[in-house]
């Protein structure tokens, strides 16, 4: 059997060209005799893994020089717990932005440490469109306002870097790092986890200012602390270096692809043809507002819950797979990230069109 077109949101589909190249490396890595996964952390062949990924990923964000570049584990979802505890003082209040399931579910791990303010929370509109900034109801002096750029369940992204007022603005990436450009300096800290974007589960990717780090808590443990894995160049513990290593192959195929500016245009058209056929297709449909729809995580509905089923069980049989829509939206969700060739969107486009003339 030969590669299929995998929708999976997450560990999703990566770049063949990178996969073959781990392959290649598999049993005998630089010569050595030995995979990449059997050396120490600490040898002078892995640091050299681990600062070419940082230096290609500080090349592909244009990331300021006041910016550590941390490589943690725990998931994305550790994080909603660690950045309250790093970022705020027992007291300090911090704002969090809800627009769907990964942001709310932030902010309420965020409450376990800290005091919580919600700005704003979507949950009337049922996560389909992003509450105005005119609405939002931010704390002078919170220690940060958080947020979800793009909304990998419910398919909302903010195509633009909101306006935090002031506070330092940390951004949940987790589904859309690496989809565009970004400029760096407008956030305090950017966070996501590889499975998505960058490369296997096990790794979380940080790029933080450096002078929020250093205000941590004395309580906090020293593992949990930012600034002391800043200090150690990820490197407190045996960090997961498969994972490292190949989201070091990832950043320097994605410049070898013509960088964030070339991911962009073709993820955008990715995106826009996908919507176009859902808009056009009188069958399909997508609640999210057209300003906020996704350009990697696109759920779509069908007309009727009884054709869910023929739906997937007839996209698997056509090579596309791991469509179905997350447990509290329904309906399908194809995950389109930097790795899903224009080819699979094509051939998902050609089978939605099909198989809605037949049920139609
Ligand atoms: C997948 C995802 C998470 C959770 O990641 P884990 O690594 O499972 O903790 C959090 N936020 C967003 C936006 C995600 O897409």
């Amino acid at each position: 059997m030969g590669r299929i077109f995998n929708f999976s949101a997450g560990p999703a589909t990566l770049p063949v060209e990178v996969l073959e190249q781990a392959r290649s490396e598999m049993l005998d890595w630089q010569g050595r005799g030995v995979s990449v996964m059997e050396v120490s952390h600490r040898s002078k062949a892995f640091i050299k893994v681990a600062e070419q990924a940082e230096a290609d990923l500080r090349e592909l964000l244009a990331i300021p020089a006041d910016y550590a570049v941390l490589f943690l584990q725990g998931g994305a979802t550790q994080q909603f717990a660690q950045i309250p505890m790093n970022l705020a003082a027992a007291g300090d209040t911090v704002d969090y932005l809800v627009t769907g399931q990964w942001s709310k579910k932030a902010a309420s791990e965020a409450k376990l440490v800290r005091k919580v303010n919600v700005v704003a929370d979507g949950a009337a509109g049922n996560y389909t469109d992003a509450p105005d900034r005119s609405q939002w109801k931010l704390t002078p002096g919170a220690a940060y306002l958080h947020y979800c750029p793009n909304e990998t369940i419910g398919g909302l992204e903010f195509h633009a870097v909101p306006d935090a007022g002031g506070a330092p603005l940390v951004a949940d990436m987790s589904s859309t790092i690496l989809s565009r450009p970004v400029d760096v300096s407008r956030f305090g800290m950017i966070y996501a986890g590889a499975q998505k974007n960058i490369g296997p589960a096990g790794l979380v990717v940080m790029i933080v200012r450096r002078d929020l780090i250093d205000r941590v808590p004395d309580t906090v443990p020293n593992i949990l602390r930012y600034s002391a894995q800043a200090k150690e160049g990820s490197m407190l513990n045996t960090p997961p270096t498969f994972s490292w290593y190949f989201a070091g192959l990832v950043f320097a195929w994605l410049r070898k692809q013509g960088g964030l500016d070339r991911m962009a245009e073709i993820n955008r058209r990715k995106a826009d043809k996908l919507y176009r056929a859902i808009d056009g297709s009188g069958f399909y449909r997508n609640p999210v507002a057209v300003a906020y729809r996704s350009w990697m995580n696109v759920p779509f509905t069908l007309p009727r819950e009884e054709l869910d089923a023929p739906f997937l069980s007839g996209a698997e049989k056509a090579g596309l797979t791991e469509l179905k829509g997350h447990r509290s939206v329904g309906g399908m969700r194809a995950s389109i990230y930097n790795a899903m060739p224009e080819a699979g969107v094509d051939a998902l486009i050609g089978f939605m069109a099909d198989f809605a003339k037949r049920h139609g």
